[in-house]
């Protein structure tokens, strides 16, 4: 069981990026859901998040939904953020991992509006547009934005450095499966070991942009 003292230092996390985000001019609103697909990935900290933040009644909903998806292609990734970062300082060549190119929609998407919100995984909150995805085929997130979405998925990594890191599906039935103290451990499957920053990843001309940001993230005692 993740210690439930992390998730409000979670959704500080959280609160600290919703300010930054607020800054920012993004065509992103409600109903804009093209982003919402199968590939979406987190740690177990934020799947605990999720499940400890909705009522029984919700959890009961969404969890069949979810075990219905890990027959489907999605993306499971083998690395973490801060595996990467530790194999960019060590000039380790890592291979590209290999994303469907063509997923389906997220599982806890619901005509159009996405059934957890409030409690959605921060893989899904930096998620941000200048432009509709819908016109443009992809995303366009400026470089600053890109490296500080980086800073908080390592600092999240951090925080939940003995859980793992997988797809939102995997993720989200390893948790509850573990919530359950009447079911056998649930292996991990699909799911990445999380580890502490080795260093982070920002490129030496965002230093000054981002640096009010890690201040705050110190504030935070993380
Ligand atoms: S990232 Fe793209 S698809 Fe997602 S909400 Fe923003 S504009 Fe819409
Ligand atoms: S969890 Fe919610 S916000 Fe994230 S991809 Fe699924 S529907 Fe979209």
């Amino acid at each position: 069981m993740t210690d439930p003292q992390k998730r409000p230092v979670l959704a500080q996390l959280y609160q600290l990026h919703e300010q930054y985000i607020r800054t920012m001019d993004i065509a992103c609103g409600k109903y804009c859901h093209d982003c919402c697909t199968t590939n979406v990935t987190m740690t177990t900290l934020e799947g605990d998040y999720i499940l400890s933040g909705l009522s029984p009644e919700n959890s009961a909903e969404i969890m069949p939904l979810v075990r219905r998806q890990l027959k489907n292609p999605r993306f499971i990734p083998s690395l973490t953020t801060n595996r990467i970062a530790q194999a960019c300082r060590n000039g380790e060549d890592l291979a590209d991992e290999q994303a469907p190119a063509d997923p389906g929609p997220c599982p806890l998407l619901h005509e159009g509006l996405c059934r957890i919100y409030p409690v959605r995984p921060f893989g899904c909150r930096c998620m941000v547009s200048s432009a509709p995805c819908r016109r443009t085929g992809w995303a366009e997130t400026d470089p600053v934005t890109l490296t500080i979405n980086t800073l908080f998925l390592q600092v999240i990594e951090h925080v939940d450095q003995d859980g793992f890191s997988g797809n939102l599906a995997d993720v989200l039935a390893w948790v509850d499966a573990k919530r359950d103290p009447d079911s056998p451990r649930p292996p991990v499957s699909g799911l990445a070991p999380n580890t502490p920053i080795p260093a982070l990843i920002i490129p030496p001309e965002h230093r000054e942009r981002v640096m009010p940001i890690i201040i705050a993230i110190r504030a935070l005692s993380v």
